[in-house]
C-alpha cells in the first residue's frame, strides 16, 4: 500500500509538476536579446518532461503559447516581430514540409518560434497555419540525437525541445551561455533515475 503525502500531489506553480519532483530550485535565468516563443502542443504540457516550460521559465526574453490552433488575431501578433522557425525538432520529419525560405538573415531576426510537439503534431500545427510554413527557418546541422537517456519518453529518439533551443540560442548569440538552461532537465533526469533505481 503506497500512502502519498498530501504534498507530493501538490503542484509547484511554476513548473506545474508535483513538489517532490520539483526542478525549481535548479533554474537560472539566462538574459536572451532574440525573443524565443513556444508554440506547445497542449498534450505536450501533460508531458511529464515538458522541456519546452523549463526553456521558457529559464529565458529571460521567452513566451509560452499552448494550443494546437492560433487565431488570425494571435498570428498577426506574433509575425508583427521579424521571425523566424526552428527547424531542428522538424529536421526528422519524414518528409518535407512545405518550402519555406531555407536561409534566414539572422541578424533581422528579432524571435524564434518553436513548436514543442512530437513530429505528427509538429506537422499538424504546421499544417493548420500556412504562415508559420512561409516564415524563414533556422535549422540546426549536425548530430541531433539527444545527450540524455530518459526512460518512458518519446523523447528519446530525438532532441528535446529545450536542448534544440540551447543549440539555436548558443548559435543565435554566441557571447551568452545558454548551458544553464539544462540545469533543471538534468536535476529531473536525475530525480527521475533516483525513483527508478530504488
Ligand atoms: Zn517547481
Amino acid at each position: 500500500v503506497s500512502i502519498q503525502s498530501s504534498q507530493s500531489r501538490q503542484l509547484c506553480q511554476t513548473c506545474k509538476r508535483p513538489l517532490s519532483v520539483c526542478y525549481c530550485s535548479a533554474l537560472q535565468q539566462v538574459t536572451n536579446q532574440i525573443k524565443v516563443l513556444i508554440v506547445q502542443h497542449p498534450l505536450e504540457e501533460k508531458h511529464p518532461f515538458n522541456t519546452g516550460r523549463i526553456a521558457h521559465l529559464g529565458l529571460s526574453n521567452s513566451e509560452l503559447i499552448v494550443a494546437e490552433s492560433l487565431s488570425h488575431a494571435q498570428l498577426d501578433k506574433i509575425l508583427a516581430i521579424p521571425s523566424m522557425l526552428l527547424y531542428p525538432s522538424l529536421a526528422w520529419l519524414p518528409e518535407p514540409v512545405k518550402t519555406g525560405q531555407s536561409i534566414c538573415d539572422i541578424a533581422s531576426m528579432n524571435q524564434l518560434i518553436v513548436i514543442d510537439a512530437t513530429w505528427r503534431k509538429s506537422k499538424k500545427i504546421l499544417h493548420l497555419h500556412p504562415r508559420l510554413q512561409e516564415i524563414p527557418r533556422l535549422s540546426l546541422q549536425g548530430e541531433l540525437k539527444s545527450n540524455y537517456q530518459i526512460r518512458k519518453t518519446s523523447m528519446a529518439d530525438g532532441l528535446s525541445t529545450l536542448e534544440s533551443i540551447v543549440k539555436a540560442m548558443t548559435l543565435l548569440e554566441p557571447a551568452q551561455n545558454f548551458a544553464p538552461l539544462l540545469k533543471p532537465f538534468e536535476k529531473m533526469i536525475a530525480i527521475q533515475q533516483s525513483h527508478y533505481t530504488s
